[in-house]
């Protein structure tokens, strides 16, 4: 992937990280694998948020705060990333005669302040739809690649359009309808509009690859590292790595075999239309 074609222009990422003293990319333990990585998919999404009990310590944690750290590569990437998701999905959203309205982007380490309450580096990268924003701790990508063998540059973009693709689903209503249909129904119909919603975004993420595909350069070994990212962080995999048995009741990002293919689906077709994870039944997914 050649990431450096993205377009660039400084500045659209908010640097929280407070960077200065080394760290970096390489930052943050390999203490409890496992269970960072279950929190940091868990944690992704709004709702999970909102249950996960970030609201209440709101007032624990200091904001790590100031632009102190250098421009360095990450945050380039983060920004080219980023300005890249704007414009493709400005204009998906133009050629429906619809106003995209940009998400913030913050990169944090640590822990920060967030709408939805105080996000850790422990719940992994998450979207807050209450203030319209990515979070991102990179260090994550550095987990990622120990721990999932997952990493490499589009692995850590598919990332972050999934996280992109939540704020897409905010803008178009979706996010809001699903919540209000979550009150109503069972823990077990709750999981699996969760999983439905999680299989969008990652479809999303998938129709921002297919239209950078000429401008970064995609190859086929690009592809791979997002699904094998795909692939790692599947409820099934993920549960039997953590529990040692699978519970396809409490699934709630989908199966690996799910995720890939809702990945490659808009990978391949680049039309979100053809990312409507609501319409078929739950089993044919
Ligand atoms: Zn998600």
């Amino acid at each position: 992937m050649e990431w450096k074609n993205l377009p660039g222009g400084r500045g659209r990422v908010q640097d929280r990280s407070g960077r200065g003293g080394g760290g970096g990319l390489m930052a943050g333990g390999i203490g409890g694998l496992l269970l960072m990585l279950v929190a940091a998919f868990f944690g992704i999404d709004p709702q999970i948020i909102s249950d996960s009990g970030l609201v209440q310590t709101q007032t624990q944690t200091q904001t790590q705060s100031a632009e102190t750290g250098e421009y360095d590569e990450v945050t380039e990437f983060l920004d080219r990333v980023s300005n890249s998701t704007d414009q493709v999905w400005t204009e998906q959203f133009a050629a429906s005669g619809q106003q995209y309205n940009k998400p913030g982007v913050v990169r944090f380490s640590g822990a920060t302040q967030t709408a939805c309450g105080t996000g850790t580096s422990g719940v992994g990268p998450f979207y807050c739809p209450l203030d319209n924003t990515v979070y991102i701790d990179t260090s994550f990508f550095a987990q990622m690649q120990q721990q999932l063998g997952g990493g490499g540059d589009f692995a850590y973009s598919y990332v972050m359009a999934h996280e992109v693709g939540h704020h897409v689903q905010n803008e178009l209503g979706i996010a809001d309808q699903v919540q209000r249909q979550q009150q109503r129904v069972s823990e077990v119909e709750s999981n699996q509009l969760s999983v439905r919603m999680e299989l969008q975004a990652d479809c999303f993420a998938g129709v921002w690859g297919n239209h950078v595909t000429d401008l970064a350069q995609l190859t086929q070994e690009d592809v791979r590292e997002a699904v094998n990212t795909a692939a790692a962080i599947g409820d099934d995999k993920l549960q039997a790595q953590g529990r040692g048995y699978v519970q396809p009741d409490s699934f709630t990002h989908g199966t690996s075999e799910q995720r890939v293919n809702w990945f490659m689906k808009g990978f391949q077709g680049g039309d979100p239309a053809q990312c409507d994870t609501f319409q078929q039944s739950y089993g044919q997914l």
